[in-house]
């Protein structure tokens, strides 16, 4: 059993990614299981139908503590299982208590099966810090991959989560499996992202497109390889899977100064 877990800044495509791209490895005949690990419990969304998945802190905040899988697991597109961890409600508390709760409820339960290929968890976050480094620091997740794309922000972010994976990864066995780029046709952004991720030490898994068939299928409720199958769009998702499973490069990255960061910008990002 693999177990992934999706880094990168909000808003920077990780759910609509992770999605696709284990729909793409179910394509593949994988057994996958999808955890989303973000308090705004959307990570499953595409998968369900647009289903509203009763998040594992809802449930055991309106169930007590007897839980039963089914009302925390749900079957959605080609058998994926899907579990939102959730959050507090806003304000209160630590969003991060959510993973580790969720991820402990899912151990004792009985989820991690072993026909599972992969088990995937949706990080939300600019920093891994607190329940956020949950799936890495307690090993659960021994591979990461990094949603970014040529945007400053989303760069000083992945650089960011570099520091944290370095930390665990000195620690444990968790690795960078490589840097996803999910396109904001920044100009140069290929050979940005490229240079980003060989800095890094690691690796450009694959370059995502911004496609509008990737909102039109939300709009609709599922992922584009569900929705569009005959898409480029599709295709690019299949290929990401692809990669993923056949991946050989795990490295401990080696993180970047700003200086460096801002170099690689300015020698890349602006140049045209
Ligand atoms: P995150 O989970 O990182 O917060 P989301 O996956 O929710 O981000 O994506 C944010 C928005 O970006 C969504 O509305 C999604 O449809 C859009 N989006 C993500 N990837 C693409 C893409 N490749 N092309 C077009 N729109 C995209
Ligand atoms: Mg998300």
């Amino acid at each position: 059993m693999r177990q992934v877990a999706i880094y990168g800044k909000g808003g920077i495509g990780k759910s609509t990614t992770t999605q696709n791209l284990t729909a793409g490895l179910a394509e593949l005949n994988k057994n996958i299981m999808v955890v989303g690990c973000d308090p705004k419990a959307d990570s499953t969304r595409l998968l369900l139908g647009g289903l509203a998945q009763k998040s594992v802190l809802d449930t055991l905040r309106e169930e007590g503590e007897d839980v039963d899988l089914n009302s925390i697991l749900r079957r959605g597109y080609a058998n994926i299982r899907c579990v939102e961890s959730g959050g507090p409600e806003p304000g209160v508390g630590c969003a991060g208590r959510g993973i580790i709760t969720s991820i402990n409820m899912l151990e004792q339960l009985g989820a991690y099966t072993d026909e599972l290929d992969y088990v995937f968890y949706d990080v939300l976050g600019d920093v891994v810090c607190g329940g956020f480094a949950m799936p890495i620091r307690e090993g659960k997740a021994q591979e990461i991959y990094i949603v970014a794309s040529g945007e400053m922000m989303a760069l000083y972010a992945a650089n960011n989560i570099t520091k944290g994976i370095k930390k665990y990864a000195s620690s444990g066995g968790v690795r960078l499996g490589g840097i996803i780029c999910n396109s904001r046709k920044v100009d140069n952004e290929l050979e940005l992202l490229q240079a980003f991720a060989k800095e890094l030490g690691s690796q450009l898994i694959h370059f995502v497109p911004r496609s509008p068939s990737v909102t039109k299928a939300e709009i609709n409720k599922k992922t584009v390889i569900d929705y569009d199958p005959t898409s480029e769009q599709a295709d690019e998702y299949r290929t990401l899977a692809k990669n993923i499973d056949n991946n050989d490069m795990f490295v401990i990255p080696k993180p970047m100064t700003q200086d460096r960061l801002e170099h690689i910008l300015l020698e890349y990002g602006l140049s045209d």
